[in-house]
């Protein structure tokens, strides 16, 4: 019987609330017949070539992804290991307020640009993301996963695709109970649960959000550590991902488009969050005299050159850089190198993350 895989991309703090969401919601998940659960570790540490990235390039049609990330955020970092597919609609995400969604509308309305997007060759199937922070009821994810996965074969029957089985799933959906009869939950491993085992480090890159990047080499040009480069076609991607200097997220304040995302940034915007609220793209210097984002990046990238033992650019060059482009964009004029093995503030940095405060 073909079954809908829904993956579940574990977190990477120790948090014990956290894990028991995930483990209860595996195991509730793994209650249903039509169901394929695939457990493994978090999405954004894993290598292209890790196991867990293998599994994923064996599923052909749609699927449904389950992290700790924000859903745009998770679609991009499957994008950029090469597991793509159209953003499937969902229902349960994190509440966003009216003025963000009038943002967002907004912004679909005015958006005339050609995006990256509008290039790629998409397959022809769905990725639902789905977020753990959007709710601390297993049950809620098990009601979204079934919809999802009435409304896939709903969609075979339309692509004149349908199924007996299909058929007779959709419209006697399986016992949603996923509670033993003692009301115990099953124990992870013991149910229809699978896990790939891999053994990923943590790791700190930027990844573009190709809905929203016009391909205008900002980054590229920012960056002084040989993290971008380009394909074939000249297009904007993100090439040495592990020269990304941890807790560096400079060049999303940069980036016009906001296109650019870090997906373990504590602020929101920077981590993916839907709006840009909260994030420094709004220019406050015109408001308050607050540091501009171009201005904070410029500092941040300057901070990690000394860290990595290499000279800042200099303010006065920046400055006539701003004036004569308006952007702090400008052409290489170190070359970009490669960083060395992770030194003693990345280890702060890990053990801090870890605490997940
Ligand atoms: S700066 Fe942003 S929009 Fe421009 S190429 Fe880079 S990611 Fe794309
Ligand atoms: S500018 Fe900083 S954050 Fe952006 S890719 Fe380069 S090192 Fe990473």
């Amino acid at each position: 019987m073909p079954r809908l895989p829904v993956i579940l991309s574990k977190g990477q703090s120790r948090n014990p609330e956290k894990r028991g969401l995930e483990e209860a919601v595996a195991a509730q998940l793994a209650e249903h017949d039509q169901l394929d659960v695939i457990v493994m570790p978090h999405i954004y540490d894993l290598k292209p070539e890790s196991e867990g990235y293998q599994t994923l390039s064996q599923i052909d049609g749609d699927f449904i992804m389950i992290s700790w990330l924000y859903t745009r955020s998770c679609h991009w970092i499957l994008d950029r290991n090469g597991i793509r597919g159209h953003a499937g609609d969902i229902l349960l995400s994190q509440l966003q307020d009216d003025d963000e969604l009038e943002d967002e509308l907004e912004d679909e309305l005015e958006d005339e640009k050609e995006r990256v997007l509008d290039q790629l060759e998409i397959p022809d199937r769905k990725i639902y993301s789905l977020e753990f922070a959007a709710s601390s009821e297993p049950s809620e994810f098990v009601e979204e996963v079934l919809r999802i996965a009435a409304q896939s074969d709903l969609l075979e029957w339309i692509q004149g695709k349908a199924n007996q089985e299909a058929l007779e799933r959709f419209l006697e959906p399986v016992n949603d109970t996923a509670m033993g009869a003692d009301g115990a939950l099953p124990v992870l491993g013991q149910t229809g649960v699978t896990e790939v085992q891999d053994p990923g480090t943590r790791r700190w890159y930027p990844v573009i959000d190709f809905s929203r990047c016009t391909n205008c080499m900002e980054c590229i040009d920012f960056c002084l550590f040989g993290v971008y480069g380009v394909d074939k076609v000249d297009t904007i991607l993100v090439d040495q991902p592990d020269n990304c200097r941890k807790g560096c997220p400079a060049c999303s304040r940069v980036c016009p488009e906001n296109a650019i995302v870090f997906p373990q940034h504590k602020t929101p915007a920077i981590a993916g969050a839907p709006s840009d609220a909260g994030g420094l793209k709004i220019d406050l210097s015109l408001l308050f005299g607050a540091p501009d984002a171009q201005d904070v990046a410029a500092r941040e990238r300057d901070e990690q050159l000394m860290l990595a033992g290499r000279s800042p650019v200099a303010k006065d060059e920046e400055q006539d850089l701003k004036a004569d482009f308006g952007t702090i964009s400008m052409e290489r004029r170190q070359p970009a190198e490669p960083v060395g093995a992770a030194d003693s503030l990345d280890s702060l940095i890990d053990d801090l993350d870890a605490l997940d405060l």
